[in-house]
C-alpha cells in the first residue's frame, strides 16, 4: 500500500478535569485561565492511530491542523514533539466567533488545501463537548465518516479497517478512502510520550499559520458571520448542600429512594 497522508484535527482546550476549588468562583463560574492548557484527549487517541499508520506503512505523513489563537501553536508543537510531521495553525481574527459548523468548515477548507487520504479527529472536546466537527468536516468534504473508532488498520485493498463501539457492541466496519475519522474512549490505544530526540531538534522549528484569505472558500463562511448557532442564555449550575440526601443502606429505604427518583423523572 502506498504512504497515506494523514491529516489530524487537534484542539487545544482547558484542562477541566484538573479543576479544583481555587479556580472556582463564588458563582460557580470557572477561571479558565487558571487551568493548564492542553491537548484535546481524543485527539491524542486519534494522533496515536495516525502514527501507528505511519510506522506501518512507508512514506506516509502525519499533518496536524488547529484553529485558534496563537497560543494553540503549543498543541501541534506537542504533536510533532510525538511524533507527528507538520503543524498548520489556522487563525484569523475572521475566525473568531466560529460554532462548530465555522469551525468544521474552516477545517474542511485547510483540508482541501493539503488533500489528504484520511482526516482523524477527536470523537468529543471535553470543553464544547459537541462530537459535532469531525462528522460536519466530513459532510463539508462530502466524505464517507466513520465515529466512534478504537483503532483504525489500513487493508491491502486501499480501503480502511475501523473498530468502533457503539451502544453495547464493537463494530469493525471498512471505508473506502479519502475518509473523515472520529477516535476516542477507553479501548482507543493512548498516545505515545513526546521523545526528547524530536524536542532537541524542532523545538524552534515555526509552524505553518494560515489565514482566511490563504484558505480561500467563502468567507461569508467563517467566524461568527458563518455560525447559525445563537447562544439565548447561559445558566452555571451549582450543586448546593441542599440537593445532597442521606438515604439508609437498607433495603426498604433504598425501593423508596429510588420510587422517588423515578416518580420525580430523574431516573426511569
Ligand atoms: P467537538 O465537535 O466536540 O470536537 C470533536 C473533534 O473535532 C475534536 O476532538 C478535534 O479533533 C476537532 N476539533 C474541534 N474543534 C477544533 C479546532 N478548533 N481545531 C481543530 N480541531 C478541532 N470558541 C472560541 O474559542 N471562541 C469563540 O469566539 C467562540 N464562539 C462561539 C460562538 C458560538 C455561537 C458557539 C456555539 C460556539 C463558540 N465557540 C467559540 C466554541 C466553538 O464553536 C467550539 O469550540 C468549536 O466549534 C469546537 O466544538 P466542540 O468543542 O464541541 O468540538
Amino acid at each position: 500500500m502506498k504512504g497515506l497522508k494523514i491529516a489530524v484535527l487537534v484542539k487545544q482546550v482547558t484542562d477541566t478535569r484538573e479543576t479544583v476549588e481555587a479556580t472556582v468562583g463564588a458563582d460557580g463560574t470557572i477561571d479558565r485561565n487558571a487551568l493548564p492548557a492542553i491537548c484535546n484527549p481524543d485527539d491524542l487517541n486519534a494522533l496515536e492511530q495516525a502514527l501507528r499508520i505511519k510506522d506501518r506503512i512507508d512514506g506516509s505523513q502525519v499533518i496536524l491542523i488547529s484553529m485558534g489563537p496563537q497560543r494553540a501553536e503549543e498543541v501541534l508543537r506537542d504533536g510533532i514533539y510525538r511524533g507527528a510531521d507538520e503543524g498548520i495553525l489556522l487563525s484569523d481574527r475572521r475566525f473568531a466567533g466560529a460554532d462548530t459548523m465555522a469551525t468544521s468548515y474552516a477545517l474542511a477548507m485547510a483540508a482541501q488545501k493539503i488533500s489528504p487520504d484520511l482526516i482523524l479527529a477527536g470523537r468529543q472536546s471535553i470543553d464544547g463537548d459537541t462530537a459535532h466537527v469531525g462528522p460536519q468536516t466530513a459532510q463539508w468534504l462530502g466524505w464517507p465518516q466513520v465515529t466512534y473508532a478504537e483503532q483504525v488498520t489500513p487493508c491491502e485493498d486501499g480501503r480502511i479497517e475501523i473498530r468502533r463501539i457503539s451502544d453495547d457492541e464493537t463494530e469493525v466496519v471498512r471505508t473506502t478512502l479519502p475518509a473523515v475519522v472520529t477516535v476516542g474512549g477507553s479501548g482507543a490505544a493512548e498516545c505515545r510520550p513526546c521523545n526528547v530526540r524530536r524536542i532537541l531538534d524542532y523545538k524552534k522549528q515555526p509552524v505553518t499559520v494560515w489565514t482566511a484569505d490563504d484558505l480561500g472558500g467563502d468567507a461569508a463562511r467563517y467566524g461568527l458571520g458563518g455560525s447559525p448557532t445563537q447562544v439565548v442564555k447561559s445558566r452555571t449550575i451549582v450543586a448546593e448542600h441542599k440537593d445532597t440526601e442521606w438515604v439508609a443502606s437498607d433495603e426498604s429505604a433504598l425501593s423508596e429512594f429510588v420510587a422517588r427518583l423515578v416518580e420525580s423523572h430523574i431516573v426511569e
